[in-house]
């Protein structure tokens, strides 16, 4: 069987549970709880993953859970791993959802991370029939102290499940329709755009051009500039102590354009990163509307 899931009908779905989920983030985001304390939000995603019709287990690795949903054709398994901890810290925001609870706050946006990940697994359980192979969910505790992911894996979770891939995200305060590289989560040095629409490739000459105007370090020409580079990079608190790289080219489509982009310095340059141990500025650039 070889069925395809639509964007057009991903976003429709999403758009029916738009309501649902902003309920679900505003709720967690409202009761905020501390690393290997996730006892409520993991009790609403197992609850609501259960009602999807996931196959749920939970208390993995702590206040883990993680939901498989298997797709009515065969195919290969993938992971979608989200954190759901709070941050030790008093609320930033007065809004209408703040924190209830004082020295607790969502202001690492774990809360939009497990609502995000209860949305895809709800979209995709609406289109099981659509699917092929096995989806299984991660809802990891603890991410803040570092200790939940391998609680989770010490737990067998891998053995259990033998994600072939496994993916995440960490969300960042940027505004919609901003593009920026810079430091910090590992595997944000590479990234994929796809345009679409009549004037796509003319879109995404220009988002390369703005994407590598990110660079604050121009490509070296001659030897002597890669020397100096190198020099440069391995010189502690030297004119390279803090930079931002980024190259990008374009490729055709499935309906448009395709923007592949690499970021650094990013966690896979480990040589000159663990030489220097630069940092990256933040840098950011609009991606044309
Ligand atoms: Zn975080």
């Amino acid at each position: 069987m070889s069925l395809t899931l639509d964007y057009a009908t991903i976003d429709e779905i999403a758009a029916e549970i738009d309501d649902e989920l902003i309920g679900v983030r505003r709720d967690i985001h409202r009761h905020p709880e501390l690393a290997g304390d996730e006892r409520c939000t993991s009790a609403l995603v197992a609850e609501r993953l259960h009602a999807a019709g996931l196959a749920v287990a939970t208390g993995v690795g702590g206040h883990g859970v993680v939901a498989v949903l298997d797709g009515a054709g065969d195919g290969p398994t993938v992971a979608y791993r989200a954190d759901m901890d709070a941050v030790d810290d008093d609320e930033l925001y007065d809004c209408a959802f703040t924190s209830q609870v004082p020295g607790a706050a969502h202001l690492c946006g774990h809360d939009l991370h497990t609502a995000i990940g209860v949305g895809i697994a709800l979209v995709l359980a609406r289109l099981r029939k659509r699917l092929n192979g096995r989806v299984v969910f991660v809802f990891q505790p603890a991410e803040e102290t570092c200790e939940g992911a391998r609680s989770m894996i010490e737990d067998g979770i891998l053995e259990r499940t033998a994600p072939r891939e496994i993916y995440a995200l960490h969300c960042g305060p940027l505004p919609v329709g901003m593009l920026a590289v810079g430091p910090g989560q590992p595997g944000q040095d590479r990234l994929r755009i796809d345009l679409a629409g009549p004037d796509a490739a003319d879109d995404a000459k220009r988002l390369v051009a703005m994407i590598d105007g990110l660079s604050t370090v121009g490509r070296p020409q001659t030897p002597g500039q890669l020397q100096q580079l190198m020099d440069d990079m391995q010189t502690p608190d030297g004119p390279l102590a803090r930079f931002v790289f980024a190259l990008s080219h374009v490729s055709p489509g499935d309906d448009g354009a395709r923007v592949y982009a690499g970021c650094g310095p990013g966690p896979r340059a480990g040589m000159p990163r663990s030489v220097t141990r630069c940092g990256a500025g933040w840098v950011s650039s609009p991606v044309p509307g």
